[in-house]
């Protein structure tokens, strides 16, 4: 989505006095879209990957790695580039920090069919190499999730605040936030802000024999004192609201041929996003590169979820004591949805929304669930905006309501068709975090394409109830989850109506339990009656007319990646990371990741990631 970078900038503080007259200007920018475009159809099945690529710098001398504030520069020259032929191929999107910078095709892939499954590694590739060709000698681009000493003094190029406490990154990190759109400091002060106090992104350490745990000094010290908070005594704390945005993701945006399939999609995406989050995180070589180093420290995390959710939790300390199912429990802008748009069964995770909103959409034909996920993601104040959008004429666009449904960061999101820009109704499905090698990203985006297609082919039905999908999430992100954990997962997958694939009016028969605990080796490959999730690829690349044997050799080798990942036949390499951390000679057994650590681990991410 093209952001827009001009106009007069308004803060949360700014917005809140008409904060529900915004809101509901957003739900009837929604409703006019829904109207033009529900009945809208014939959209061809086509997706396309963003990636998000992270620049740092290599300092050999002094054996040290840092991040690299250049994500402008580099941004400015990627876009002005004249090489059109060279260029045609790619777009380049500004990021919230000065280190990032996120890549998509310039065109969706699916124009010549399914068959363009196997061009996307090709296009990653040319990416990669269009930012490494504009850095300097030692300044290398990576495609790491995080910066192992993200937020430790010192973790840039260029240290512009004296230190004042070792441990608290809020002075790091707010040099960090990118100046290429006003939004972006404001999305992370408006966090704040409306949360009245600091964020505490509060992770589990890893705890070695030498570990020290921070002394309550230290932690009070951390954190400002007047601040009631989350924190954990003995975790390591981040106060920062840009710490989960300074994370690196793919996503893939998927367009479904009208409303009914893209409901359909997205209801049997959400339970797959945790399964797909944990096998993201299974890395080649590694059990997640660098998932459980943050601000220098190893942890007992895999997964930048848990980051991410807390990270950007603006609700006060007040609506943050609520649990689902109580009355005022104001769902999180962040993690698992709220609510599967087809059938109400599963919808187990009550929480509060926006009355006035639902009562309007429903009054003007939108169903009772769909207008419920809009009264859900509108509960929650724009952080954001610019001045002009507000305009009274301006009721044609969707603006406003982009804005929020963009700072609603769930595992999947619901796009509005856009016809200027030929696009229909399209799932983003988010939850995974970025690979280290353009193989593995292509492998990931072909196996979330190919399920989409074998969801739609086969009318599958994955869902199990929205309570049990959150539990998934939450364990997902436990270390070694992929190896030890069990997910509930269903596994009477196949319906008998197979219309074209997806059933008309989709809507599972009973809410009877046929979901039960399973590894993700099982969920992959299956377990007694339970086929598995590669099975029904298998079946659907095998009886494809579309494919020829070299591209089903080629879909056959991503495919292997995800099911050896599933199946734990990596599992010696699995520790990778922490092993490097605890065979260094420098590591002294107290969980820190030192500067020649990183420095060591980042060059082992470069070597890989080049050799490829
Ligand atoms: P956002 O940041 O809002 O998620 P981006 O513009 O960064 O969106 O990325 C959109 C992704 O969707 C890109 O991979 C792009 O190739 C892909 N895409 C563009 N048009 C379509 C379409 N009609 N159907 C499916 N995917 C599309
Ligand atoms: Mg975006
Ligand atoms: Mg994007
Ligand atoms: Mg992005
Ligand atoms: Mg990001
Ligand atoms: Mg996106």
């Amino acid at each position: 989505m093209g952001l827009i970078v001009e106009g007069t900038p308004m803060t949360w503080k700014d917005i809140v006095p008409i904060s529900g007259h915004i809101r509901y200007r957003a739900a009837l920018q929604f409703l006019k879209s829904y109207q033009s475009h529900k009945h809208r159809t014939g959209d061809p099945f086509l997706w396309g990957d963003e990636i998000e690529y992270m620049l740092i710098k290599l300092d050999h001398t002094n054996s040290r790695a840092v991040l690299s504030l250049n994500s402008s520069d580099v941004l400015k020259k990627l876009r002005q580039n004249n090489d059109a032929n060279y260029f045609e191929e790619t777009e380049w999107h500004p990021e919230m920090t000065k280190y990032i910078i996120e890549g998509i095709p310039k065109r969706p892939y699916g124009m010549r069919g399914i068959i363009d499954l196997v061009s996307m590694e090709t296009n990653m590739r040319l990416r990669r190499k269009q930012v490494a060709d504009l850095l300097g000698e030692n300044e290398k681009v990576l495609t790491i999730s995080s910066f192992p000493r993200l937020g430790c003094d010192g973790c840039t190029d260029r240290i512009s605040n004296p230190t004042i406490n070792m441990q608290l990154t809020s002075c790091v990190m707010d040099d960090l936030i990118s100046e290429d759109n006003f939004k972006f400091r404001g999305l992370i002060q408006g966090v704040e802000d409306r949360r009245g106090n600091k964020v505490t992104i509060s992770i589990p350490v890893y705890k070695d024999k030498n570990t020290n745990y921070l002394s309550q000094d230290e932690i009070t010290h951390e954190i400002s004192e007047k601040q009631e908070t989350d924190q954990q005594p003995n975790d390591i704390a981040i106060d920062h609201a840009l710490y989960g945005p300074a994370c690196c993701c793919i996503q893939v945006t998927i367009q479904a041929k009208n409303l009914e399939e893209a409901k359909y999609l997205y209801d049997q995406l959400i339970p797959l996003c945790p399964i797909m989050a944990i096998i993201s995180v299974f890395k080649q070589l590694a059990l997640s590169v660098v998932s459980p180093l943050y601000k220098g420290f190893m942890t007992d995390i895999d997964t930048r979820w848990p980051v991410y959710v807390q990270t950007s939790d603006d609700r006060t300390l007040e609506e943050r004591k609520y649990k689902y199912g109580e009355v005022g429990h104001k769902g999180s802008r962040t993690g698992c949805v709220d609510c599967y748009l087809t059938s109400d069964i599963y919808n187990d995770r009550e929480v509060t929304y926006d009355e006035h909103i639902y009562n309007k959409l429903t009054s003007e034909g939108v169903d009772d669930l769909m207008s419920k996920h809009i009264a859900y993601q509108l509960i929650h104040d724009p952080l954001t905006l610019h001045e002009e959008c507000l305009n009274e004429n301006n009721n044609d666009d969707t603006e406003i309501y982009d804005t929020m449904n963009s700072s609603n960061w769930r595992i999947l999101r619901l796009k509005l068709p856009i016809p200027e820009q030929n696009m229909g109704w399209r799932i983003e499905f988010r939850p995974m975090d970025v690979q280290l090698t353009d193989f593995e990203n292509a492998a990931y985006t072909v196996f979330v394409t190919l399920l989409a297609r074998v969801i739609l082919e086969f009318g599958l039905d994955f869902t199990i109830p929205l309570s049990k999908v959150d539990d998934n999430l939450n364990r997902a992100s436990r270390r070694n989850a992929v190896l030890e954990d069990v997910f509930y997962f269903k596994t009477n997958n196949e319906t008998n109506d197979t219309m074209n694939g997806m059933k008309n009016d989709f809507i599972p028969e009973s809410c009877d339990k046929d979901y039960v605990q399973m590894t993700i080796d099982e969920i992959m490959h299956g377990k007694d009656e339970y086929k598995g999730v590669i099975y029904f690829m298998n079946k659907y690349i095998d009886r494809s007319e579309e494919f020829d044997t070299k591209t089903k050799s080629t879909l056959n080798k991503y495919i292997k990646l995800i099911s050896d990942r599933a199946s734990g036949k990596e599992k010696t390499r699995a520790r990778w990371v922490r092993d490097i951390v605890e065979n260094h000679p420098s590591y002294k057994h107290d969980s820190v990741i030192s500067d020649d650590i990183n420095y060591d681990l980042m060059v082992k991410c470069v070597n890989i990631s080049d050799i490829q």
